[in-house]
């Protein structure tokens, strides 16, 4: 794993729930807000894929929103990084099997980054995006390096 030496700018997330029981959404709300403040870095919410460069998601995925959550990753621009925060979409955790989940969610989306936990907590949710964030980087000086 790289090293981050600076943050060159802001890092935009997008978060994605399907399923979830709302604990896991939580936690990343405490990641953000005053107690834990990622925001200071520039991690940021936004409302729409469209503007996002790291997607959270959460929750079991049932069938009916898998289709919507590959229709969020493919309208996000490149290079973008997936960030799955939860056992539920780790690995079903315990809809594990279950006849209306399409989950685990690497086999609908690829996915970076495991946050795994029931719910995990915010120290792991920051350090899951900052791994996003080195992946993005990584991507980034690999299509400038196409450029040249
Ligand atoms: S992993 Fe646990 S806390 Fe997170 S959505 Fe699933 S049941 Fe809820």
């Amino acid at each position: 794993m790289g090293k981050l030496t600076s943050f060159k700018r802001s890092l935009w997330v997008f978060h994605a729930s399907g399923g979830s029981c709302n604990a896991c959404d939580i936690e990343i709300i405490a990641a953000l807000t005053p107690r834990y403040d990622a925001e200071r870095f520039g991690i940021k919410l936004v409302g729409s894929p469209r503007h996002a460069d790291v997607l959270l998601v959460t929750g079991a995925i049932p069938r009916d929103f898998a289709d919507k959550l590959r229709r969020i990753y493919e309208q996000m621009p490149d290079p973008k990084a997936v960030v799955v925060i939860g056992n539920c979409g780790t690995t079903g955790g315990v809809f594990y099997d279950s006849y209306n989940i399409a989950g685990p969610i690497d086999e609908i989306i690829p996915v970076d980054v495991y946050i795994p936990g029931c719910p995990p907590r915010p120290e792991a949710i920051i350090d899951g995006i900052v791994k996003a964030w080195l992946k993005i980087e990584k991507l980034e000086k690999e299509l400038e390096g196409k450029k040249e």
